[in-house]
């Protein structure tokens, strides 16, 4: 009889915190119900701030592994959005496995909402992908830890415009450093997603006398605007070549790559997308390289978490507009400090946010 060899190779790795996108994560839960079919998983990164707000996201995964590792991500992200925004908030995100489309039901939002009770304002919910304003309104049945409920249940209803505001302001921030005036008249700008944030930018700066160019893959979308606004429309991928002024990401991330990074020839990079740079650190680099101006994503689309963020102590629109129009001030001075101590815009920005986690810790705990 021949043993059998049992590669015992993997027993050498810690099976959880180091793998994947762990990155010093306080707190997992995974839940599970039988009943309704709920897979969904709850990622607390940081509540040195306060409890830890961020959206849920509804998605067909490839794997459970993609589900965990997005929501990692997106955790920490939401950590340093709100600690750079100067809102106290900690860093949390949850992802719940399945189509939006044909899967959401009430009954599953319900018990998604009593995973989210039990912790008791750890974490508070929002919406995110997959997710609407009706959504956060059944889960509210059960649950005071979410927000971005309608507004005549007292929410802040659909934060998009706030977001449009907010990245709007820092592209304005980022024209200010690159260019010496603020002002978008007759800048070459192209918006690439004109989704419910991309249509509010692009109302924003056709306004104001840009030369707008829309991109989306929604061709029907495409027509509406380009009648509704003032703007050219370019088709298809072959979009990072254009001779541009100002580039908008607002549909997906990772859009500044390996490949798309050598064609771009802009002057600045502003947009709403989450996680713009495929590769952070690389990629950052490359940009300041290239002489691009690229204004950190996580910064400038805090328009929406300062938007729910409000909704915790009595919203008011004009309030949660003034503090998204400070984006402006926080992105000129992240750029000023990255040229001090010659760091990228992103990593100026992430040093920021964890001096502020810091030092609030250090006080507390004094
Ligand atoms: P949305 O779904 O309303 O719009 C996205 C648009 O991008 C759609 O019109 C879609 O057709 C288009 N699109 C998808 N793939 C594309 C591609 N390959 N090329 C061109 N267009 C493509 O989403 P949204 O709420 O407007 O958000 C836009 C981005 O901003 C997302 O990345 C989102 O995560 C981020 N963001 C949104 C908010 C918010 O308040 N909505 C807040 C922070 C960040």
């Amino acid at each position: 009889m021949t043993s059998k060899i049992i590669d015992t190779d993997f027993l050498k790795k810690d099976p959880v915190f180091g793998q994947l996108s762990f990155d010093s994560h306080e707190q997992i839960v995974f839940c599970n119900d039988k009943d309704t079919g709920l897979k969904a998983i709850i990622s607390i990164h940081n509540t040195v701030l306060g409890p830890a707000l961020g959206g849920t996201r509804m998605w067909s995964y490839q794997s459970e592994w993609h589900a965990l590792n997005d929501v990692l991500r997106l955790s920490r992200g939401m950590t340093y959005k709100s600690a750079i925004t100067g809102l106290n908030l900690g860093g949390g995100k949850a992802v719940i496995i399945g189509d939006a489309k044909t899967q959401k039901n009430d009954k599953l939002m319900r018990r998604f909402g009593e995973f989210v009770n039990s912790l008791s304002g750890k974490y508070i919910t929002a919406e995110d992908v997959g997710m609407e304003t009706r959504d956060m309104d059944v889960i509210r049945e059960v649950t005071p830890f979410v927000t971005g409920i309608s507004e005549h249940k007292g929410g802040s209803g659909n934060p998009s415009p706030v977001t449009a505001y907010g990245v709007y302001m820092g592209m304005k921030a980022a024209a200010k450093y690159k260019f010496g005036s603020e002002n978008l008249a007759g800048k070459k700008i192209l918006v690439q997603g004109v989704g419910h944030v991309g249509e509010t930018l692009v109302k924003y700066i056709t306004e104001e006398g840009a030369q707008v160019i829309i991109n989306d893959i929604n061709e029907s979308r495409l027509e509406e605007l380009s009648k509704k606004y003032n703007t050219n429309v370019v088709l298809g991928n072959d979009i990072y070549n254009l001779d541009l002024d100002i580039y908008a990401p607002c549909a997906l991330g990772a859009t500044i790559n390996d490949k798309s990074i050598h064609q771009l020839n802009t002057k600045v990079i502003a947009g709403a997308a989450n996680n713009q740079l495929a590769d952070e650190v690389k990629h950052g680099k490359m940009l300041k390289e290239k002489g691009i101006a690229y204004a950190p994503d996580f910064l400038i689309n805090a328009g929406g978490i300062i938007n729910v963020y409000g909704e915790l102590k009595g919203y008011s629109k004009e309030e949660s507009l003034k503090k998204t129009e400070n984006i402006y001030n926080t992105t000129l001075e992240i750029f000023k400090y990255s040229d001090k101590e010659n760091l990228t815009p992103h990593s100026a920005a992430l040093n920021m946010a964890q001096n502020r986690i810091d030092n609030y810790k250090k006080e507390r705990n004094s």
